[in-house]
């Protein structure tokens, strides 16, 4: 079965890893690379060790960033007493390019799924209940609208309930079981504008 050099499979291997990448698109990217100027190449693979090695979460909101706190946390003109929760640093991004969000954000990091067995504390959620002690108005939750975004919507708004803090929900608008980071700024905005009190 191995038509190729032992090094071309193991490229193929490896990229085939990556989500999204089935074993053709996998043999296509392997292809492209050995056609690359080596520069090129290498300039390839010192990002990737780059990012890996450099960037880590927030130690506030959990999002990726190469600092101890991300641009975010460490503005000092964002009202940090309002928090958007996402479900990862992608949504963070979609948001963030309304540019009309003046907030803070948690990062979970995934959704509540029981037929996956990811459970509330496989989500960065135990994080989000601690920020909540200091002085914290809102909690927008801005988790998809799939399944999984709806039930970690439901337990974080049961949690944080009895805390009097006030918990709020993104309005439809955003298609059901949609990807946040697809939808466009419009639609974004308007889910955030007419979000509703839980
Ligand atoms: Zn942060």
């Amino acid at each position: 079965m191995d038509y190729y050099s032992k090094h071309i499979s193991k490229l193929i291997e490896q990229l085939s890893y990556l989500p999204g990448i089935g074993a053709k698109s996998a043999q296509r990217l392997a292809f492209h690379i050995m056609n690359m100027p080596r520069e090129q190449v290498e300039q390839l693979t010192q990002a990737i060790q780059g990012a890996r090695e450099n960037v880590r979460y927030c130690k506030n909101c959990y999002t990726l960033t190469d600092q101890e706190l991300c641009p975010i946390c460490s503005n000092p003109k964002r009202d940090h007493s309002t928090i958007m929760v996402v479900e990862n640093t992608r949504d963070l991004a979609a948001y963030e390019k309304t540019g009309k969000f003046e907030g803070v954000y948690h990062v979970l990091h995934g959704a509540i799924s029981p037929i996956l067995g990811i459970g509330p504390d496989d989500i960065k959620l135990k994080e989000l209940m601690q920020r909540l002690q200091g002085e914290i108005k809102e909690v927008i939750i801005a988790t998809n609208s799939s399944l999984e975004g709806e039930t970690t919507a439901m337990y974080i708004s049961k949690l944080i309930k009895p805390t009097g803090i006030c918990v709020s929900r993104i309005a439809s608008g955003v298609p059901v079981g949609g990807d946040l980071e697809y939808i466009d700024e419009v639609t974004l905005l308007r889910a955030l504008e007419g979000r509703v009190e839980l």
